[in-house]
């Protein structure tokens, strides 16, 4: 069997393995139908290493190289909820993009996506792996994520997958009025998971849960 083309998972991992994961998904909380159906039907192992891809639909961070993660499942679909219940999603800013799996759980609910990756073998990886989910609503970019990207702004929406120590009010700067930052923020241990909405020259702040999230780090890596 050609494994890139094994969307399904089928013999990798059962559809009951697939479905107690959105079980988990909502004993902890998940409610909105669309985040969950996009959640059930977005495959998780094409973004993994065949060795760890019998795990992709466990609830948990993994290992993708780089010193980076995947994201958690349950934290993928908390932070999509928070900005998708809380208004448009036109247009919307991920810092972090990784292997894309974030990036495509959003794709698939945002008009347009665009998506900034300090590490440039991650960011084509990510590139190929959403082009195999036939997604084309995405614009990619090489670059330190930390100031944003204020040619494609201003956003409705911002998802920061890496933590930063504070905010950076360039984040703040572009969004919309009503648009929505969700942020960890806060060291290596652990993070506050912000929900930041604008109005007008007015934010407010709400912390979800605590979370744990890669450092967002400065500079760009080309290898
Ligand atoms: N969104 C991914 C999670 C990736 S982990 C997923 O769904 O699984 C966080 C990513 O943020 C890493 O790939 C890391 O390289 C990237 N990152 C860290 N600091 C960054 C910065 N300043 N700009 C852009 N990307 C950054």
């Amino acid at each position: 069997m050609n494994n890139k083309l094994n969307l399904s998972g089928i013999g990798m991992t059962s559809q009951r393995t697939r479905e107690r994961l959105l079980g988990r998904l909502m004993d902890q909380g998940i409610t909105s139908m669309e985040v969950l159906d996009v959640m059930r039907s977005t495959p998780r192992h094409i973004f993994l290493d065949e060795a760890l891809s019998h795990r992709a639909y466990e609830d948990v961070a993994l290992p993708i190289g780089h010193n980076q993660t995947i994201s958690q499942p349950y934290v993928v679909a908390r932070m999509t909820e928070a900005i998708v219940k809380s208004g448009s999603v036109s247009r919307v800013l991920e810092i972090g993009t990784g292997c894309g799996y974030q990036t495509a759980i959003i794709a698939r609910l945002a008009d347009r996506v665009f998506t900034v990756e300090r590490i440039k073998p991650l960011l084509e990886r990510a590139r190929k792996n959403l082009r195999t989910l036939g997604l084309r609503n995405i614009e990619f970019k090489h670059d330190d994520g930390s100031l944003g990207w204020e040619q494609r702004g201003p956003f409705d929406a911002i998802i920061t997958t890496a933590a930063p120590q504070r905010v950076p009010e360039e984040l703040l700067q572009q969004l919309n009025d009503g648009g929505r930052l969700v942020i960890p923020v806060g060291g290596d241990e652990s993070q506050e998971l912000r929900l930041i909405q604008r109005h007008g020259d007015e934010f407010e702040e709400r912390v979800l849960e605590m979370v744990r999230f890669v450092p967002l780090l400065f500079g760009q890596v080309q290898h």
